[in-house]
């Protein structure tokens, strides 16, 4: 698929994420966030799902885990406008609070129409939720859900059908910022994938 075709795709999905109202989610929201970034890229970014500051403003990553982001990458030598950004629930969840397994089973069909457009060499899951819920639908091994984030923070699952690279979501250095120097290490490794 060249540029144009896959512009044209995305315009047509994020059309409907705005407007959707799949679930419950889409009645305090103020925006339903579409995916941002090089639609050719080799990296795709799944963040939880959009901050209060991103659910304002209508972008990827404009509040404090935005800045926390800005500067991993930056410290990893990643241009941000060279990569792609998404959301597994692509509305604000109310006061910050866990995904309902209901609402990521209904949102991540489209993470999957956006996978399927972008085609990425690789997904990077940001977080817990991000990790537990590509792994569970994507990989072809399941039995990486029995282990630890810890143990996959940083580490390349390789499987027949992709490959996903699970690292830190930043709003954890918000309340951990001595976890710096070691994300900064695990983002670095991306550069393998540029
Ligand atoms: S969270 Fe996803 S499924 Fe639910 S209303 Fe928003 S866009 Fe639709």
């Amino acid at each position: 698929m060249n540029t144009k075709e896959k512009r044209k795709l995305l315009d047509e999905l994020n059309n409907q994420i705005r407007t959707c109202e799949r679930c419950t989610l889409s009645v305090t929201r103020k925006h339903a966030l579409t995916g941002e970034g090089d639609i050719d890229a080799l990296i795709m970014f799944v963040a939880l799902s959009p901050g209060e500051k991103e659910n304002i403003q209508n972008k990827m990553f404009v509040g404090p885990s935005g800045q926390v982001f800005n500067n991993l990458l930056n410290k990893a030598g990643i241009d941000r406008e060279s990569v792609f950004m998404t959301n597994l629930i692509k509305c604000m969840l109310p006061k910050n609070r866990k995904p309902k397994a209901d609402e990521i089973e209904t949102c991540m069909q489209f993470l999957g129409e956006e996978i399927s457009i972008i085609q990425p060499e690789v997904i990077v899951p940001l977080g817990y939720y991000a990790t537990r819920a590509i792994i569970a639908k994507y990989h072809t091994r399941p039995s990486i859900l029995s282990m630890s984030f810890n143990s996959i923070n940083g580490r390349l699952l390789y499987s027949d059908k992709i490959k996903v690279f699970p690292l830190t979501h930043p709003s954890a250095l918000l309340y951990n910022p001595s976890f710096e120097p070691d994300t900064v290490i695990k983002y670095m490794k991306l550069k393998r994938f540029l």
